[in-house]
């Protein structure tokens, strides 16, 4: 199943850290959440059941990393029932290949990131150019060629399930990258944001080290439809989350996830859009 897979020929490791770099917390009974140097991986599901997936796949070179934190929370051999993608940007699957070869599951993405996952179309450049922040400007290095998966990801259903994620959803929230999507269970309000908005500002070296929390637009070097990404926040709000993890920064609950959301809508131009950048036309906002 996996001879025609790929990663691009600009795929490397990234050196970046965090203060949260290998660190797991355990956000809900079902929800463990890891950071992989500067991103955030997901395994949704019971350790007693032992049924799971894996949301996001890291940076790239993490796939043993991913692989021990796995059979540490669900035992030594254990296996994901899928991969889900929030979206394909480099960082959510950088160990992917490895992933899916090791252990010989489907992976889904939203239709519209097909193109970007079966190496048909690179996202556009990211921008260095782009307001604020060293990790901006380190931007031209990440990976930027799509992976091919060949046919190994299959697009998510279209009424909305998530396969093997019973009582998720998933949620268009495209702006970060067109097929984006965020996941959400309603009956405890856990929301799975992926880059549609994030705890941190990750474009500064220093605050993505320091993991200091602080709602943040998606990360702004990578974002190429400023508009569409404020509708996707908006969505998102509305559901009134509870707890959310994103996929860069520390999962984030209760009073300080409600007030933060609401200013982020409320200020979305100040706080999100940068002043310029390449992909920011302040005529539409
Ligand atoms: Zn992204
Ligand atoms: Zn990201």
């Amino acid at each position: 199943m996996d001879k025609d897979m790929n990663y691009g020929s600009d795929y490397k490791y990234i050196p970046a850290t965090s203060v949260g770099s290998g660190v797991g917390i355990q956000v809900l009974p079902d929800l463990f959440c890891h950071t992989v140097q500067i991103v955030n991986i997901n395994l949704v599901g019971n350790p007693e059941t032992k049924e799971f997936v894996l949301v996001d796949t890291g940076m790239p070179d993490s796939a043993n990393e991913i692989i021990s934190v796995t059979e540490e929370r669900f035992g030594a051999n254990s296996r994901p029932k899928a991969i889900i993608l929030t979206h394909g940007h480099f960082d959510h699957v950088g160990a992917i290949i490895d992933l899916v070869k090791h252990w010989e599951v489907p992976v889904y993405a939203h239709e519209l990131e097909m193109p970007f996952l079966t190496g048909q179309r690179s996202y556009p450049e990211p921008d260095p150019t782009v307001e604020g922040g060293m990790i901006s400007k380190m931007s031209p290095m990440f990976p930027n060629e799509p992976i091919d998966l060949g046919n190994n990801v299959e697009k998510l259903p279209s009424d909305g399930t998530v396969p093997h994620m019973p009582d998720f959803r998933w949620i268009h929230t495209p702006g970060h990258a067109p097929g984006h999507v965020s996941l959400f269970r309603e009956k405890d309000r856990a929301l799975i944001a992926g880059d549609a908005f994030i705890t941190v500002k990750q474009e500064y070296l220093y605050k993505v080290l320091t993991q200091e929390q602080e709602i943040s637009g998606p990360p702004r070097y990578l974002t190429t439809d400023w508009k569409a990404a404020k509708e996707s926040v908006i969505k998102l709000e509305a559901l009134k989350p509870t707890v959310a993890v994103t996929g860069h920064g520390l999962p984030m609950s209760g009073e300080l996830l409600t007030s933060s959301l609401q200013k982020l809508v409320k200020e979305f131009d100040r706080i999100a859009v940068p002043d310029y950048g390449k992909y920011v036309d302040k005529n539409i906002h």
